[in-house]
């Protein structure tokens, strides 16, 4: 995939910059504290911090926190710990929208007093009627034209809480007939009794909207480049309106970019939030899901999430991504980075009778094949030890390179065996392989002959124990949900396949949570925090090769 990192916003700043309309640029990112952050968040981060750090600039960490109900204190730390974990830092700019409830207050008080803002009593219902349609213009409401002294008097006294909820509104007074129905005097503020803002707490019973809040927020903090997705494309009138119309400092510009849209996931927090209340999966941090917390404990890296936000670019048309991407984003980096180790899923011991009971060789083994500087560990190798049983077949199919009867096969970092014997229970199901080495095999080629297959393999008494957690995609279709189905319809039932009795090398013995691996000839694996002493627990990151969808 070509990186660059030129896009259009970029070329926007540039010319900017270059015509000294500013010294230096300042971005936000302004997640709604009602959910964990996902992969589409990633994509607004890199581009928000790495614009202030590729350009003279700064970047304000800010919680839009106007809508109390959904909103809590768990989801601010949840955030903050997964744009701190993707390596950005806002410093001492973090900021909440609630800190700003008094200045929008009086900034509605002056579009009362200019004649711009009215309260209205319609019902919530009575308001959408009167909006109109694309086709059909909206209607005035019948208190669009109330006093200037009537309105700042009801406005003071919604503030007071003498209103119960959905009695009044105030209402921005712009145009009715306007083609685009966004400015068809929109909603500013509503009343909102009995919630406990998580900043604010019970200090107020009136909420202004995220479209009134945005810019005068954004003006606030003197950002120059208000970056957001494409469906706020038709709310940028209003916007501008709002920054032209009260005496805020500064004047942002809001630029739309398209959002990214993730094959065979799903990204709206109200769908994110049904998975996780509803049992779907484990968590907010459960290895399928598209949170950064999820894809933290999938064994994702910053710098693998960092990378293919790169690739995927910033435009302004829609598109889906496929997960192919994203998986070859943290498979380019772990192949460069994880450790080489053995882990046997499906145990099949096999006893080398040309070895002494109390054999016990140290094998060198690299961690790494291309980076000599990651050293390498040694494995004990002893009398039984354990392959997989998908490196055995009796009956090979064409093509089989693993071990059969009678065959050789090289055991990694170790010797050629053959093996000599199956043995089998009394109900004929196989139970373990005699074999035999060749001690003259160890880092040689054999003599006179030739031993395509390598396989891996973990001595028998000193494997440590694991569990392995084999992950899927979560839904069965690319677009979850298209067509009108409900999503959770086309959820993967076999997005999970836990592995009980698998069997890992000794060096893994003091793995510690958050360690990544390569399992030679099974994929990228992360230690899960699940792990006790006793009890290693890995997670499945990504297959080695592209096993997406086959
Ligand atoms: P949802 O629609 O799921 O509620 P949201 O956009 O309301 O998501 P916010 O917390 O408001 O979620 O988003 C914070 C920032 O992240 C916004 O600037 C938004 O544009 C951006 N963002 C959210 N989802 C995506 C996405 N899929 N792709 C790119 N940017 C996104
Ligand atoms: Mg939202
Ligand atoms: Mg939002």
């Amino acid at each position: 995939a070509v990186t660059s990192k030129t896009n259009f916003i970029r070329q926007i700043i540039e010319e900017d910059l270059a015509a000294g309309r500013h010294t230096r640029i300042a971005t936000r990112f302004p997640p709604e504290p009602n959910g964990y952050l996902h992969i589409g968040h990633a994509k607004s981060i890199v581009l928000n911090f790495g614009l202030a750090q590729d350009y003279p600039g700064i970047c304000n960490l800010r919680f839009d926190d106007t809508n109390p109900h959904k909103e809590n204190h768990e989801f601010v730390e949840a955030i903050k710990a997964d744009v701190r974990w993707l390596g950005y830092d806002w410093g001492e700019r973090v900021y909440f929208a609630s800190d700003y409830f008094e200045r929008l207050y009086a900034f509605a008080v002056e579009l009362i007093e200019k004649g711009l803002a009215y309260v209205c009593d319609l019902t919530a219902e009575e308001i959408r009627e009167h909006r109109g349609t694309l086709t059909v213009p909206g209607r005035d409401s019948p208190h669009r034209d109330r006093q200037v002294a009537e309105n700042l008097d009801l406005f003071r006294r919604m503030r007071a809480g003498e209103f119960p909820d959905g009695s009044h509104t105030l209402r921005a007074r712009i145009d009715m007939a306007s083609p685009n129905i966004n400015l068809r005097d929109p909603v500013l503020y509503r009343i909102r009794h009995g919630v406990i803002h998580h900043q604010t707490g019970s200090e107020w019973c009136l909420y202004p909207t995220y479209d009134y809040t945005h810019p005068i927020s954004d003006a606030l903090e003197g950002i120059t480049h208000s970056l957001c997705t494409l469906e706020f494309e038709d709310h940028r009138p209003l916007y501008d309106w709002c920054i032209d119309h009260v005496s805020v400092p500064s004047k942002p510009r809001q630029i739309e970019f398209s959002r990214l849209n993730l094959e065979y996931t799903v990204m709206s927090k109200r769908r994110l939030t049904q998975l996780v209340e509803e049992g779907h999966v484990q968590g907010w941090d459960d290895p399928r899901l598209p949170t950064i917390a999820g894809l933290r404990r999938r064994g994702y890296t910053p710098a693998a999430i960092r990378t293919f936000c790169d690739r995927i670019g910033v435009t302004k048309s829609d598109n889906l991504v496929e997960m192919a991407m994203l998986e070859s984003a943290i498979r380019d980096d772990l192949d460069a980075t994880a450790p080489r180790r053995m882990a046997v899923l499906r145990p099949l011991k096999v006893v080398i009778d040309t070895l002494p009971a109390d054999h016990d060789e140290l094998l060198e083994a690299a961690n790494h094949p291309k980076d000599p500087a990651q050293g390498s560990r040694q494995i004990p190798f002893t009398r039984e030890i354990y392959i997989d049983r998908e490196d055995f077949a009796e009956d090979p199919p064409k093509g089989f390179k693993r071990l059969v009867p009678g065959g050789e096969v090289r055991l990694r970092s170790g010797y050629v065996i053959r093996c000599e014997e199956v043995i089998r229970d009394e109900t004929g199901a196989l139970v373990a392989l005699r074999a035999s080495h060749d001690p003259a095999t160890l880092g040689a080629k054999p003599e006179g002959r030739k031993v395509k297959g390598v396989i891996h393999w973990v001595p028998a008494t000193e494997a440590v124990a694991a569990e392995v957690r084999l992950y899927d995609r979560l839904f069965q279709v690319p677009e979850p949900g298209a067509g009108g189905r409900d999503f959770r319809d086309d959820i993967n039932p076999a997005s999970l396949v836990v592995i009980d009795g698998a069997l890992v090398e000794p060096a893994l013995a003091d793995c510690q949570p958050g360690e990544r691996f390569q399992f030679e000839r099974e994929g990228y694996f992360v230690v899960d925090p699940d792990s006790t002493t006793g009890r290693l627990c890995f997670n499945r990151t990504v297959g080695l090769r592209d096993s997406w969808g086959k």
